[in-house]
C-alpha cells in the first residue's frame, strides 16, 4: 500500500516522499482515512508507531481546504504532555506542511512567554502545546479558540500522569462545541476512558499492538548485576561493545547526574536530561546526542518522552522502572520505524519484582546474561520463583501486547505489579 492511496493531497505527497517513507505504517493506514473523513478518532498507539504522521498529515489536509486564521487564533490545536514531544510534533507539522501555506507554532512552559504571544498575534493554524503554557496565554488574551476544529491529544495517558487533567478540562470547556476529537494513548486505564467518553463522539476506534510495531526488531535481555557495580558495568560495555549513540534510562534525577559524573570520570562522553535542566540545556543536549558529540545520554522517564532519534541502537535500562508500561515507551526509542535496535536491561536482585512485572506485561520470559568479572554476589532470583498474587494496577491498563519470542521452556510467566502512582522525573 502507499500514501497514495490514503487520500492525501499532491503537497503531501511530496513531503511524505521528501521525508523518505515509501510505505505507511499500520495506525497511518488506519488513521489517515479516519481523520481526512472528519471523524473522531480514538486511537491506542505509542510513540514509534509513526502516529504523529497519522494524525498530522490528515489535519492538515483538511486545514489546507479551510478558511484562513485570524489574529491570535487557531485551527487546530494539538495537546501534548511535555516540552522535548511538542517540539518533535511541531518538527512533523512543519515538515509535512512545508508545501502548503499553513502556520503553525508550538508554545510550552519553562522558557519566556512573550515570543510565543508575538507569534500568535498573526494567528496560527496548528499550535502544539503544553498545557499549563496554553492556559496562560489564554489567561492573558494571547490565544483565542473560537475557531478552532479540531482538536488533538497526544500521548493522553501521559498528559495525566502527569496530572494534567485538571488543565486538560479548563481547556475543553473553552473550545467550540462543533469539532473534530483524535485521541491517542498508549494506555487506556478507567481515567482515559472517562475522559474520552465525555469528549469524543461515536469515535473511529483504532489499535495497532504497540510492541508489533514498534518493537518487532528490538532484541531484549538482561544483564544481572550487584546495584554497586552497574556504573562500573555500563562503562565496560559501552567501551568494550563500541556503544556509540546509547540512550541510558535511569529512574531518578540524582541517579541520573551520579551516573553520568562516573562515565565522564571514566572518560566517557555523557551528558544527562531530566526535568531540572533548562529547556535551553535539553534542547543543546538533545542537539548534541543526536550529532554523536555525545556518546551516552542519561535520561529520566519523562525527560525523555518525545526524543526522537530514529534508528538508535541500544537503548539501556540502567535502572528498571517502577511502572512496567515504561518499559514499553523505553525500548520503543529503538528498533524504531523497523530498524534493528536492542533493549538492555542491568538488573539487580532488589529489583525481581519490577522484572516480573515486565515479563508478565510484554509476555515474554527475558533471557538473562552476566558479564565475566560482573557476576553478581546476589544473584537475581528467578521470577517463576515468585508466589505474588496478580495485583491489577490501578492506572494504567496495558493495551494487548503480544508479539516477541515465547518463554523458553520450562519457564513460567510471572505475575506483581504494584498500584502505581507516576513519581517527579
Ligand atoms: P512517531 O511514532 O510518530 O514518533 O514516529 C516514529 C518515527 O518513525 C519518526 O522518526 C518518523 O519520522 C518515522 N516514520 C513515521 N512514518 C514513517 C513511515 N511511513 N515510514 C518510515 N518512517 C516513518
Amino acid at each position: 500500500m502507499s500514501f497514495a492511496t490514503l487520500g492525501l493531497s499532491a503537497a503531501l505527497l511530496r513531503a511524505v516522499e521528501d521525508a523518505g517513507y515509501t510505505t505507511p505504517t499500520p495506525i497511518q493506514r488506519k488513521a489517515i482515512p479516519a481523520v481526512l473523513s472528519g471523524k473522531d478518532v480514538m486511537a491506542a498507539a505509542q510513540t514509534g508507531t509513526g502516529k504523529t504522521a497519522g494524525f498530522v498529515l490528515p489535519l492538515l489536509q483538511r486545514l489546507a481546504g479551510g478558511r484562513g486564521v485570524q489574529a491570535n487564533h487557531i485551527r487546530a490545536l494539538v495537546l501534548v504532555p511535555t516540552r522535548e514531544l511538542a517540539e518533535q510534533v511541531a518538527g512533523s507539522v512543519a515538515a509535512y506542511g512545508r508545501h502548503l501555506s499553513l502556520k503553525s507554532g508550538v508554545v510550552y512552559g519553562g522558557v519566556k512567554i512573550n515570543p510565543q504571544m508575538m507569534k500568535l498575534r498573526g494567528g496560527v493554524d496548528v499550535l502544539v502545546a503544553t498545557p499549563g503554557r496554553l492556559l496562560d496565554l489564554f489567561n492573558q488574551n494571547a490565544v483565542r479558540f473560537t475557531q478552532v476544529e479540531t482538536l488533538v491529544l497526544d500521548e493522553a495517558d501521559r498528559m495525566l500522569d502527569l496530572g494534567f487533567i485538571a488543565d486538560i478540562r479548563k481547556i475543553l470547556a473553552l473550545l467550540p462545541v462543533r469539532r473534530q476529537n483524535l485521541l491517542f494513548s498508549a494506555t487506556f486505564s478507567n481515567d482515559i476512558r472517562t475522559l474520552t467518553e465525555g469528549l469524543l463522539r461515536n469515535p473511529v476506534q483504532i489499535e495497532v499492538s504497540p510492541r508489533n510495531s514498534a518493537a518487532k526488531g528490538v532484541k531484549q535481555w538482561v544483564y544481572e548485576a550487584d546495584k554497586a557495580r552497574k556504573p562500573a558495568l555500563l562503562s565496560y560495555l559501552v567501551r568494550k561493545r563500541g556503544w556509540e549513540q546509547v540512550l541510558v534510562f535511569v529512574r531518578t534525577r540524582n541517579g541520573a547526574d551520579s551516573l553520568a559524573r562516573t562515565l565522564v570520570s571514566d572518560g566517557i562522553l555523557a551528558a544527562v536530561i531530566h526535568g531540572e535542566k533548562t529547556q535551553a540545556e535539553r534542547t543543546r543536549v538533545l542537539a548534541d546526542f543526536k550529532a554523536g558529540q555525545v556518546r551516552v545520554l542519561v535520561a529520566t522517564d519523562i525527560a525523555a518522552r518525545g526524543i526522537d532519534i530514529s534508528e538508535l541502537p541500544q537503548v539501556i535500562n540502567f535502572d528498571l522502572p517502577k511502572v512496567a508500561e515504561d518499559y514499553i515507551h523505553r525500548i520503543g526509542r529503538t528498533g524504531r520505524a523497523g530498524s534493528q535496535g536492542e533493549g538492555i536491561s542491568l538488573v539487580s536482585a532488589d529489583e525481581v519484582q519490577q522484572l516480573a512485572a515486565i515479563e508478565t506485561l510484554i509476555g515474554q520470559t527475558l533471557v538473562r546474561e552476566v558479564v565475566t568479572g560482573f557476576i553478581p554476589t546476589h544473584s537475581v532470583p528467578l521470577t517463576r520463583q515468585l508466589k505474588i498474587r496478580p495485583k491489577k494496577p490501578k492506572k494504567s491498563k496495558p493495551l494487548a501486547v503480544t508479539g516477541g519470542p515465547r518463554p523458553s521452556a520450562g519457564e513460567k510467566k510471572n505475575t506483581s505489579s504494584k498500584p502505581q502512582r507516576r513519581r517527579k522525573p
